[in-house]
């Protein structure tokens, strides 16, 4: 097989950071994966080098949250064509996204038409089974589902036909958590909070009312009830795109006994207050949980700094029709940043606040490659793993929509000036983005069943 080397680089590994070359194998047939070969000093001969001229090496992001396509009434911008072209201009070369079936739908049914919906992805894919109010049904079709390789599932507290309560989140974990392979990721709002906040506010086109009927404690509270449950049950538990300083508390607590309890964040609730909400452009800020005030965004900073959380996009954004004719109560919630996240993070954790590169890796791949049991196989850059690689390099560019390799007419990063940008990806040792085009082919991402990588 045909070798490549990327030379002279700043290579973030596991064990810290080395200087030197990483070579891996680099096919050239399509359906099979390079392994990376050797890290630091090189040894082998390569066919093809890149000189990364001291560039950031890293491992090639996972999102472990996103939605390319998939559900809901009013369509989804991106589905995999677009969000993995996205993602792959952005460093990221693993996504993690959802079979939700709809209604009625069935599990089988579900699965295959989302797995039709990925044959165009670029990058490799998890897929994460949405257990819904028919999950007592649903869950006879485990068997089949975890044939086809899915062992993580979300679950919601709130939203029409989703609405799990504490006993069936106790009746769903219980039974599930024996298996390791198993996680959960839980959107944690309270229903009935909301649903009294909002029928005393009423339904109107001031968008900060969305923070308003959503305040902190509707997080808090299920994100209490669910620690609890980790106690009972020994499951592993991450808490979907969390927002608030009660939450990141709550992460500070005893370590479970059994199971496990991690929070993902969002680079948006990082990145902006809830005053994006005020005024005319407050509809493109839309999202649930809803953007919080100065003191929940330092919590999370706090948390991010020290290489806690798992740094997800929940990437889902709408064209501007639709959320420009709307409430707040009927904007399709959901914004983008899978082209973004690896990008952002380095300009606002590691150049802005000091972020080191160990723990940019944890937020960008490794904890994600960790809970959901990828590691190594994804989220290093040691011998053996998958050659899934981004070359970071110092250099500021500004974001502009018409640039954006994703299917969107707004983004909510339009303007922003970052700091280093992503000068090259390369999945499964191929070259995917060349810092100017996407060179992968359709289809060139796979479906991943973490039961059967081998390390
Ligand atoms: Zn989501």
């Amino acid at each position: 097989m045909r070798t490549a080397r990327i030379a002279n680089a700043r290579i973030v590994t596991p064990d810290g950071i080395v200087s030197g070359d990483v070579t891996f194998e680099a096919p050239e047939e399509a359906g099979h994966s390079g392994r990376i070969l050797e890290v630091g000093p090189s040894t082998l001969n390569a066919d093809q080098t890149f000189d990364a001229c001291g560039a950031w090496l890293v491992p090639g992001g996972i999102d472990a949250h996103v939605h390319f396509g998939g559900f809901g009434s009013v369509p989804i911008a991106d589905g995999f064509y677009r969000g993995s072209r996205a993602a792959l201009a952005g460093g990221t070369t693993t996504v993690i996204d959802f079979v939700e079936p709809d209604g009625e739908e069935s599990v089988p049914h579900a699965i295959e038409r989302r797995r039709r919906d990925a044959m165009t992805s670029m990058v490799d894919y998890v897929f994460r089974l949405v257990l819904t109010e028919n999950y007592r049904m649903q869950m006879e079709h485990l068997p089949l589902a975890e044939r086809a390789g899915i062992h993580d599932f979300k679950l919601f507290t709130i939203y029409d036909g989703e609405t799990l309560r504490e006993d069936d989140m106790r009746f769903i974990l219980g039974k599930l958590a024996d298996d390791p392979h198993r996680t959960f990721l839980v959107h944690a709002e309270d229903p009935d909070q909301i649903a009294r906040l909002q029928a005393e506010h009423g339904d109107s086109t001031d968008f900060l009312e969305l923070a308003r009927t959503r305040p902190p404690e509707c997080e808090a509270r299920m994100v209490r009830m669910l620690r609890h449950l980790v106690d009972e049950t020994g499951a592993r538990v991450c808490v979907a795109h969390s927002t608030t300083a009660a939450t990141m508390d709550l992460l500070e607590g005893p370590v479970p006994a059994r199971g496990e309890f991690v929070a993902e964040t969002c680079p948006h609730y990082l990145a902006f207050t809830e005053d994006s909400l005020k005024g005319k452009g407050g509809c493109l800020f839309t999202m649930t949980p809803p953007l919080r005030d100065a003191g929940n965004v330092e919590a999370l900073w706090n948390k991010a700094l020290e290489g806690q959380l798992i740094l997800s996009t929940d990437h889902c954004p709408y064209s501007l029709r639709y959320k420009r004719d709307a409430t707040y109560q009927t904007v399709p919630c959901g914004v983008d940043g899978v082209w973004t996240r690896m990008s952002w993070l380095y300009s606002e954790g590691v150049a802005s606040r000091g972020m080191d590169m160990r723990r940019y890796v944890l937020l960008t791949s490794e904890n994600a490659a960790k809970f959901y049991g990828l590691f190594p196989r994804k989220g290093a850059i040691v011998p053996g793993a998958d050659a899934d690689l981004a070359v970071i390099q110092d250099g500021e560019w500004q974001v502009r929509v018409e640039d954006a390799p994703d299917a969107l007419d707004y983004t909510i990063w339009e303007g922003n000036r970052l700091r280093g940008r992503v000068a090259r990806t390369y999945h499964g040792g191929r070259l995917a983005f060349d810092g100017t085009r996407v060179l992968a082919r359709p289809g060139s991402g796979k479906q991943i069943d973490k039961t059967r990588m081998e390390a």
